[in-house]
């Protein structure tokens, strides 16, 4: 009987938070290991641990109080993983290979090409003169790092030569990658969640407008839409080959050919999947929670059209207009301070009429 179970989250960020109340539903308890007390996730989970994502003992520590252990980011330290792994096996999902491979974006790349999936044109580079060359030979770019990028922290766009000498991109941390602008028609995401059995199951495709590099909204119809098989099928490779437990998503570009490319890799609920929570029978959230617990998964089903909508910094003071709007769930994460660019809540707009 898995009841007054614990779940060990690391990281405390709102999916940690939007992870821990359907746990809670299902009779599990949640600890949370956060950087930050009084981060989203701290606040809901039954028992917050403060510390460094680096310090290996006291994820240890950590990790042996909990029956499972997840994540909700990926930056952390795999070693301190792969530890867990081999003092504690079998407690921890998606597994420490899946998060080493996606936290950086060279490996994550590289893992792309090994398995012959299609991701835009990139080089390594640590010079300005690379930086360079590369846009001599495929104009505009985007200049990323490696690591610990998110909410397009982190990305240069050069569209011409004096970007690269203007920007205050500094080579001294090493590598970057050069990654070829992709003139795509529309962005879209596979989410998907795996059991232990491998077993899959894939939520509704939805389109996904970014602005500043941030997700700005997720649009999701009924229907499904024309190149979904393709992301699907690109997805689920990821997804066997990693061996991944959990909810996966996948970032691509659709092209006007109907090609489509990887961007990147969530080895975890994604921003574009908490449209679940709401327009969904089940949400990206409770079926991690049951895959890492091995509790059978509920197949998703679109129950009503909608977006969702970020609030982005003091976009959170739209909640206010939208309180006595009845197609509007509300999702404030309870982040302490406002700041620009910092995903602060979101809007599930539901397009259909609510039957009553
Ligand atoms: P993050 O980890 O910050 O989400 P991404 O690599 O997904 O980083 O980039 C954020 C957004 O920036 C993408 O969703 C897309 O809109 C834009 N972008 C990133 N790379 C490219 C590219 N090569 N070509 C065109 N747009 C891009
Ligand atoms: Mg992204």
């Amino acid at each position: 009987m898995h009841f007054g179970k614990v779940i060990g989250i690391i990281g405390g960020g709102q999916l940690g938070k939007m992870m821990i109340l359907p746990a809670n539903l299902l009779g599990f308890k949640v600890h949370c290991f956060s950087n930050e007390s009084g981060s989203p996730a701290t606040i809901f989970a039954h028992k917050s641990v403060i510390g460094d994502y680096n310090d290996e003992l006291a994820l240890i520590e950590f990790a042996k109080e909990c029956d499972f252990l997840t994540i909700e980011f990926e930056s952390l330290n795999t070693d301190a993983l792969k530890a867990i792994e081999k003092e504690f096996p079998h407690i921890f999902s998606p597994n420490e290979y899946g998060v080493f491979v996606t936290q950086n974006r060279f490996r994550e790349k590289k893992f792309l090409l090994e398995n012959d999936i299609d991701t835009p044109n990139f080089a390594m580079i640590s010079s300005e003169h690379q930086a360079i060359n590369f846009f001599s030979k495929n104009g505009k770019f985007i200049l990323k790092t490696v690591e610990n990028g998110y909410d397009g922290k982190g990305q240069y766009v050069i569209e011409k030569e004096e970007d690269i000498l203007g920007s205050e991109i500094s080579f001294s941390q090493g590598f970057l990658i050069a990654e070829k602008f992709v003139p795509f028609t529309l962005e879209t995401s596979t989410i998907l969640t795996r059991a232990l059995n491998g077993e899959i199951v894939y939520y509704p495709t939805p389109i996904n407008i970014h602005k500043n590099g941030i997700l700005y909204k997720s649009i999701v119809k009924r229907g499904g839409v024309g190149w979904h098989n393709k992301t699907r099928e690109i997805a689920t490779r990821i997804a066997d080959i990693l061996n991944f437990v959990g909810t996966l998503a996948v970032e691509f570009f659709v092209l006007e050919t109907g090609e489509v490319l990887v961007n990147e890799i969530a080895p975890r609920p994604h921003n574009s999947g908490h449209f679940t929570l709401d327009l969904c029978n089940v949400s990206q959230f409770e079926n991690h929670i049951r895959a890492i617990t091995g509790l059978p998964l509920i197949q998703p089903k679109l129950i009503f059209e909608g977006e969702m909508l970020n609030l982005i910094g003091t976009d959170i003071n739209l909640a206010l207009n939208i309180l006595d709007n009845n197609s509007a769930k509300l999702h404030i994460y309870g982040k302490k301070d406002i700041r620009s660019k910092r995903k602060m809540g979101h809007i599930n707009f539901i397009y259909d009429e609510i039957s009553t």
